[in-house]
């Protein structure tokens, strides 16, 4: 038995446990979360003692890519497998450092999320827990070919199905689908559509058919509201959200999900490094101010989970940068250590067994050297102290 000794817990991910407690993890799995001082040191094989640091559940990322190692896309291209295959297991080892201990990898090419899934739930390598998409199907569009071997372009609702059927046969977690432009496109306009709603309609009906679900790359207000009629699950970005949007999710009762990456749209237009390339900078300026709809959905409550959609350069370089760019759109430090933990946990179906710290659940876990809800920036920059995956210390200092 593992006991985490004098923990600082957040009630509300913590089943209503406030701190200072102790915590007692015992194979896989959280064994008890009672007042400090009540499980005698004793009994446990390991004592982490804590001294009023804060324990938190292990944190999601529901929109990433293990394929984004660099910002220079056009170095992504010229990799060879291998090293792809190599840059994905270090990005993996740097996320889990982060304390993100389940993440979703949400378009690669190669299916090359799928292989280290597995590789990391038969034990070969470590990570974190992954729910893998294949590559991201896309109808013919702008600037798809910026990253080569990533998009599956595929037009016409008919052909949608086989398309979807082709990604699954390969053991893909759902499907990615892409419903507007993109920013980091080169001559990708994050605000049009480049799908139909019928289109929308097809490869979400051929998810649901494979037992799955669409995951939808979505910036414009025209296609967030395809995507909602059409019964997507994730809405990714959804950039350009406004309040017919919200209405629609509410009225439908269909419990749409949006994924929000605001870490890229901060980034650009902040730049503060002078760095940024002129043409993603302009695109992505009205971008970050109408990311104050976000917390007004919310609010409103429409479930919001966690992405950071950044490349491996910029989060080695920049931890926690995900909850500096939420603040800057509103959200308070309470939504987004929700976001990141027990609602992304219920967006992917496993509130059951992850999400929060109480009894049962698996021993996913987080120490933090300070309190993020007293500075969620300063306590987030830095990397966590202590991360713990199933129960097992994956990186730390004690
Ligand atoms: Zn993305």
């Amino acid at each position: 038995m593992i006991l985490f000794q004098n923990a600082r817990l957040i009630s509300f991910l913590s089943g209503g446990a406030d701190g200072p407690c102790d915590v007692a993890v015992s194979g896989k799995h959280i064994r008890s979360v009672v007042p400090a001082g009540t499980i005698a040191a004793g009994k446990a094989d390991k004592v982490i003692p804590l001294e009023g640091r804060t324990l938190l559940p292990g944190m999601f990322d529901l929109h990433m890519h293990m394929y984004f190692v660099t910002d220079n896309f056009a170095d992504l291209g010229a990799r060879s497998l291998n090293r792809h295959l190599i840059d994905s297991i270090s990005y993996l080892n740097l996320f889990l450092m982060r304390g993100y201990t389940t993440v979703r990898d949400c378009g690669n090419s190669h299916f090359i999320g799928v292989t280290l899934r597995d590789a990391i739930a038969e034990g070969i390598i470590k990570g974190p827990r992954v729910f893998a998409a294949g590559t991201c199907i896309s109808p013919t569009a702008k600037g798809n070919d910026t990253f080569p071997d990533l998009y599956t372009e595929v037009d016409r609702p008919e052909n949608l199905m086989g398309a979807a059927r082709r990604e699954y046969s390969q053991g893909v977690d759902f499907l990615k689908y892409m419903a507007t432009g993109s920013v980091a496109n080169d001559t990708g306009e994050p605000g049009a559509c480049v799908t139909t709603p019928e289109e929308l309609s097809a490869i979400v009906e051929a998810a649901k058919s494979l037992g799955t679900y669409v995951a939808a790359h979505c910036h414009g207000t025209a296609g967030i509201l395809h995507c909602i009629r059409a019964g997507v699950k994730t809405i990714e970005h959804a950039s350009f959200l406004t309040e017919e949007c919200i209405r629609l999710i509410l009225e439908t009762g269909s419990r749409t999900a949006l994924v929000p990456t605001l870490s890229p749209v901060c980034e650009l237009y902040e730049d503060r490094e002078g760095t940024a390339p002129p043409h993603l900078k302009a695109k992505v300026e009205t971008m970050f101010h109408a990311a104050r709809m976000l917390p007004t959905a919310g609010r409103a409550g429409v479930p919001i989970g966690w992405g950071t959609d950044s490349s491996m350069k910029f989060s080695a370089a920049h931890p926690g940068y995900e909850f500096y760019a939420r603040k800057q759109a509103g959200f308070s430090a309470e939504e987004m250590l929700r976001q990141a933990t027990i609602e992304s946990a219920e967006i992917l179906g496993l509130s059951d067994r992850l999400g929060t710290i109480e009894t049962g659940k698996l021993a996913d876990l987080i120490v933090l050297e300070d309190d993020p809800l007293s500075d969620i920036t300063a306590a987030t920059e830095k990397a966590p102290v202590l991360v713990m995956k199933e129960g097992e210390i994956v990186c730390g200092c004690f």
